[in-house]
């Protein structure tokens, strides 16, 4: 998971537009539409002098009706296009475009002619006008975005919903002040708009710039585009754009959608968030708001991104009971918050001392997003080193209930309020092999589905599976693995043999099949579950290629999907029916694995998934995590919060072991653990090892080792030994994931030979 910094806002930039406006009247230079006969309105003016601004000031403040526009005008204005009344003043500035005075005033000969030949190359013009602002989107770039709006006003070009979505997105970026060019005004969800320290001097932003002056049509305006291939200069962080543009395209884009409006052009779900992003750059959650509440009576589905807005201002401004009620909107509307959002949540929480939030934020971040990113955890961190987490707790609470609550919950978490009391430790630590946590010894949990949630799963998949899959082919895998199965590992065979090349390799198939069997208690075959396109594919005719696959046919251990079907269904499908192991590396996050949901494939996938590489030795398997990395609460209402990264290796990472200082140390003696059972009720512990250094912050990741890597030599034959590599704790674990699916009858020797594998901490392997 990508983390997502957490940019602390000290300031919402333009949280105030008017009192920015009075703290910095020499910083901004505002560039806002007014009449006048000597000024162009369709221009960007660049020379405001500061008695103009002055002039600005005094109208926006003291008189909304005057000629001036100063920002404080918009809010009343934009309520006002709701009811559809006119303000004058402001429809003034309006009329003025609207009502094409412009054209008259310049040149009333070339007015009609323009007009004229708007109506014979309406549908070319129509098209030059996409091109360009497709060409502004791609750039970013708003001047001319708004250039090309206002050339078209005078052109008398009819826009549509497509023109107005671009034109709103680059304002409303614009406006947040960071533009990230997008293809079709598609929205990015943010929930900070830039801090002002992002904005150095030296940054090269969007300036309003001369060029944009000497274009006359549409027409003309994109052509000059094209020559001069005026690319802004961006990074992935977006463009930045300087404060006069800010608030230029702040006032344009308003009047931008008033115009939407007064056109009765159809509003979509990206056009509100625009006008959404706008108020939130305004500093007006509740506009932001109401923008979503409109969506929502208008019949328009909004998504997490129309929410952000009205979320991000509330949190930054501290407004924690409105950030809560957003929540509630969008839980209603069945919309899920994601990391971002329960980040802010958190953040406005903790800075408003809201125990009861933060731990219903908590759980929220177990639930969907299961670890955190490193912003995240630095919140987690700070609030429990606050004086209220220290002073919030049950000191008494019925362990039995808990008990209850955590099986209930399917594991690892309780949800019963804070427990314990007195000052909380936080420390960063690794949890080991054995799923213990190197800071306090105490055993993490692994959170499998139970059979019944197993079988819902299974079903699931199959409802789907079939749905999909033409003449009931589905339908007639699932009475092939009746009569062949259970398994208990299934192999994605194209994941597999096309492992680090474009070529399909059924010896790579052969190589890990191998591998993963010797690991297997039934030592049974895996299932290959391959397109039957790879089978009768190129270089498959080929003597060894081919005695590979008869290997598999005749122990019953390959199913090859037939053509048009989708293999992805049947490997998914046959290892949650067994309950086994997926060998792939596929990460199974497209549009298909979308479809299964997170109330079970999370936590499923998990469990049972093992990733692989190749060795110079041979395949190297990647096996599912000793505990669940999902933020685990304890029966004695401790906290181990795992961290997002990118790992070689599950036991590289970091953790957030969180306990009360007065809490005992799990391996310490065992009178103090009787204390602590006593207290919170019994929590497995894990027995102490020499080398644990409890609540060492930094070394973390000196000590890795890497148990959970299995390495399996190919080349050798017969019995050997994998030595330290093959830890009992993995077979061990390996059988706990298996469990249910091994049945007795597969073989009678299989007592005797784990005996001898026991004995000499060895495997048999079976490789023909
Ligand atoms: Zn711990």
């Amino acid at each position: 998971m990508a983390s997502i910094p957490f940019k602390p806002t000290t300031q919402f930039q333009l949280q105030l537009y008017s009192s920015t406006i009075l703290l910095n009247p020499f910083k901004f230079h505002t560039s806002l539409p007014r009449i006048s006969s000597s000024v162009h309105v369709t221009h960007v003016e660049t020379q405001t002098t500061e008695q103009e601004i002055s002039h600005t000031r005094r109208d926006g403040k003291t008189n909304s009706n005057e000629n001036g526009s100063g920002f404080s005008s918009f809010t009343p204005k934009y309520k006002k296009s709701y009811s559809g009344q006119e303000n004058g003043a402001n429809r003034v500035v309006l009329k003025d475009r609207n009502a094409k005075l412009k054209p008259k005033r310049r040149s009333s000969t070339t007015t009609t002619s323009n007009n004229k030949a708007v109506e014979s190359k309406k549908s070319k013009i129509d098209s030059t006008l996409r091109i360009g602002l497709d060409m502004c989107s791609k750039r970013g770039d708003v001047l001319s975005a708004i250039k090309l709006y206002d050339l078209a006003l005078l052109q008398g070009i009819v826009m549509g919903q497509y023109h107005y979505a671009v034109l709103l997105y680059l304002c409303a970026s614009a406006a947040t002040g960071l533009i990230h060019p997008a293809k079709s005004g598609s929205v990015n969800r943010t929930l900070n708009a830039p801090n002002e320290q992002e904005f150095s001097l030296n940054d090269k932003v969007i300036e309003h710039d001369s060029h944009l002056l000497s274009s006359s049509t549409v027409d003309e305006f994109v052509q000059f585009m094209k020559s001069s291939a005026k690319s802004v200069r961006h990074d992935d962080n977006g463009i930045k754009v300087s404060e006069d543009v800010r608030h230029y395209a702040l006032t344009r884009g308003f009047e931008i959608y008033e115009k939407m409006l007064s056109d009765k052009v159809q509003i979509n779900e990206a056009t509100l968030t625009s006008v959404a992003r706008m108020a939130m750059a305004l500093g007006n959650g509740d506009m932001a708001f109401d923008v979503v509440k409109k969506m929502k009576e208008d019949g328009i589905n909004p998504k997490l991104r129309s929410y952000a807005p009205a979320l991000s201002v509330f949190c930054n401004n501290g407004d924690v009971d409105k950030a809560f009620i957003v929540e509630q909107h969008m839980l209603e509307n069945g919309i899920y918050p994601e990391e971002l959002e329960l980040e802010a949540l958190l953040k406005v929480s903790i800075e408003a001392e809201r125990s009861e939030k933060v731990y219903y934020l908590l759980h929220k971040l177990r639930e969907g997003v299961r670890q955190v990113s490193p912003s995240t955890a630095d919140l987690i961190d700070k609030w429990f080193n606050s004086k209220v987490a220290s002073r919030v707790g049950k000191r008494k609470w019925d362990v039995r209930s808990i008990h209850k609550a955590i099986k209930n919950g399917g594991g690892g978490w309780h949800g019963q309020g804070w427990l314990g009391n007195g000052k909380w430790t936080v420390s960063h630590g690794i949890v080991g092999s054995d799923g213990c946590c190197k800071c306090c010894a105490e055993k993490l949990v692994t959170i499998d589905l139970d059979p019944e949630e197993t079988e819902k799963f299974a079903k699931s998949v199959a409802s789907i599976a079939a749905q999909r899959e033409r003449n009931s082919s589905f339908q007639k895998f699932q009475r092939w693995l009746d009569y062949y199965g259970p398994f208990e590992a299934v192999i994605d065979g194209a994941n597999v043999g096309l492992y680090s090349q474009r070529k399909f390799r059924p010896s790579k198939v052969n190589a890990v099949v191998n591998g993963i069997r010797q690991m297997l208690p039934s030592k049974k075959w895996p299932l290959i579950v391959l397109h039957n396109r790879r089978i009768t594919g190129d270089k498959m005719d080929e003597p060894f290629n081919r005695s590979l696959v008869e290997k598999w046919k005749n122990a019953d251990a390959i199913y090859a999907t037939p053509t048009g079907s989708n293999d992805d269904w049947y490997w998914l499908y046959a290892a949650i029916k067994f309950r086994c192991l997926l060998v792939t590396n596929d990460e199974m996050r497209d549009h298909l694995f979308q479809l299964l949901g997170n109330d079970f494939f999370p936590k499923w996938k998990e469990r049972h998934q093992v990733r692989f590489s190749f060795s110079e030795t041979g395949p190297v398997f990647h096996m599912p995590p000793p505990c669940s990395i999902v933020i685990q609460e304890s029966e004695e209402g401790n906290w181990h919060v795992p961290i997002a990264s990118e790992l070689e290796s599950e036991e590289e990472r970091t953790w957030l072991c969180i306990r009360r200082a007065n809490s005992p140390m799990a391996h310490q003696d065992s009178s103090r653990v009787n204390i602590s059972k006593n207290v919170g009720g019994p929590t497995h512990k894990c027995p102490p090892t020499s080398s644990d250094s409890p609540h060492n912050k930094g070394d973390a990741k000196s000590s890795t080792r890497r148990k959970n890597q299995v390495k399996v030599t190919g080349k050798t034959r017969g019995s050997h030994c994998r030595g330290k590599d093959a830890p009992e704790e993995m077979y061990r674990s390996l059988k706990n994931i298996l469990q249910p699916s091994i049945t007795s009858d597969h073989c009678s020797i299989l007592p005797e030979l784990k005996a001898a594998e026991e004995l000499g901490r060895c495997v048999v392997d079976f490789q023909i």
